[in-house]
């Protein structure tokens, strides 16, 4: 089989196209990089706030969690498909996670902070999820230095 398309393309190029296509690509490392590109700057999974949020904006007091959509359970998502045998262990599982997320909301709101999920399934359409988030957050402070 010739790849001569691939040859062709620009390598560097072609590693992004990679890097950002592909499957293996974690949903946390896609928000990340979409709003570090936006101009956001953040903690990640920091220790000091209860729950470890997956993204949290200290002077805003906001705090992002990315779930994955069959670990968390996104309601209503193709996604969160039940695996038939051994239905007991995974329901005890799911409903332990879903406990533990809302515990971890609660915390944290409990200290002032705001909260929202990211699923999965949305950021395999940033377009579309990004708009949510950043009204969210608010604009991007102006970038200092
Ligand atoms: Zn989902």
């Amino acid at each position: 089989m010739g790849r001569i398309d691939e040859l062709s393309v620009d390598p560097l190029r072609s590693r992004i196209m990679r890097s950002v296509g592909s499957k293996k690509t974690k949903p946390e490392m896609l928000v990340r990089r979409a709003l570090h590109t936006i101009g956001y700057r953040f903690r990640t999974n920091s220790k000091a706030l209860p729950g470890s949020p997956d993204l949290a904006f200290t002077a805003r007091k906001k705090a992002i969690f990315v779930h994955g959509c069959f670990w968390h359970r996104h309601s209503n998502c193709r996604l969160a498909t039940t695996p038939k045998t051994r239905a007991e262990f995974w329901e005890n599982k799911f409903s332990h996670n879903v406990e533990r997320d809302a515990r971890k909301v609660a915390e944290l709101e409990s200290l002032g902070w705001e909260v929202i999920a990211v699923w999965e399934c949305e950021t395999r359409q940033m377009d579309t999820v990004l708009p949510r988030v950043v009204e969210f957050l608010g604009k991007p402070r102006v970038m200092e230095r």
